[in-house]
């Protein structure tokens, strides 16, 4: 992007870099980071990072050390390790979200899009469903293989050999921020769901509380406390949601909004030290009073 775009004052213009969401050439620097820069739509304002354009190394990015470094949210939990017993935040928030999926749809065949270790799989199996995942990481899938007896294809979504209008349930947990084409991705969901298939979603919401008051301190501060934003905007993640931005998404690729959450993180995924941990659990309490949670949940329905 840095090659071929202009950019002045704040403001971009490129010719090799368009918006996801509405193919808009015209963006805003929000903030710049290390080694990146975060910056918003002036069409559509969807938020994303100018990493989004490089063809980014999955399989290198999510390779054995990045789940080893999140070993306490893959790998302790009652699912991986029957020494824990209790569920934890994630645990409960994967069977609610197979709760909301079957009001819906009672049973069939349900895809996990950016499965991992297959996690929520196992918990989609013990309900009756007949489940298969995807992992753009060898690792991951070859631990759901091995580990759980999972049927979970290596590689990216559109690359599986998945026949078109085949599964009735599609989710995806945290994946839709990570992808560099969000659009693509929900086109190709698209393709392999029933004609009137579900898919459930979560993404981090960009108009949370905790985004908001980190903005707020980067501002003010003239860019010199840039800690939180660090915190938040990160490069694994190209792409930013508001409940606008995301609904526009779905609808421009085929779906129909069922229901639309805003939900606290799961506090196990809240990665810091235990000090910003407190933090992000002791603003769950103004983030419901000002409906600014921290993530955001979408259903939706194949729109014929
Ligand atoms: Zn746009």
């Amino acid at each position: 992007m840095t090659a071929r775009g202009g950019n002045l004052k704040g403001q971009y213009q490129s010719e090799i870099f368009f918006c996801d969401l509405c193919q808009g050439r015209q963006f805003q620097v929000v903030y710049r980071l290390d080694g990146f820069q975060v910056i918003r739509c002036r069409q559509c304002n969807l938020i994303s990072t100018n990493l989004a354009l490089k063809k980014p190394d999955l399989e290198a990015m999510y390779a054995a050390p990045y789940y080893q470094q999140r070993r306490d949210y893959y790998f302790q939990n009652c699912v991986t390790n029957r020494a824990v017993i209790s569920e934890n935040t994630n645990i409960r928030d994967f069977r609610e979200g197979l709760s909301l999926i079957e009001r819906y749809k009672s049973k069939g065949k349900l895809l996990d899009v950016g499965c991992a270790i297959g996690v929520f799989l196992c918990l989609a199996r013990e309900r009756g469903w007949e489940v298969c995942g995807v992992d753009v990481s060898r690792y991951a899938a070859a631990y759901a293989r091995d580990v759980f007896g999972l049927d979970v294809f290596a590689g990216e979504l559109q690359e599986a050999p998945f026949p078109n209008r085949h599964f009735d349930v599609i989710t995806l947990w945290d994946v839709l921020e990570h992808f560099p084409d969000p659009s693509r991705q929900l086109q190709v969901t698209h393709r392999v769901l029933k004609d009137d298939g579900i898919v459930l979603m979560n993404t981090p919401n960009e108009g949370g509380l905790l985004r908001l008051l980190a903005g707020t301190i980067f501002r003010l501060s003239g860019g010199k406390i840039s800690y939180p934003v660090q915190k938040l905007y990160h490069s694994f993640h190209l792409h930013y949601f508001t409940q606008r931005t995301l609904q526009a998404l779905l609808a421009k690729n085929g779906f129909s909004l069922l229901q639309l959450q805003k939900r606290h993180i799961p506090i196990i995924k809240a990665r810091g030290r235990s000090i910003e941990r407190l933090i992000v659990k002791t603003l769950s309490v103004p983030e419901l009073l000002c409906r600014r949670e921290f993530e955001l949940l979408a259903i939706a329905r194949k729109r014929g």
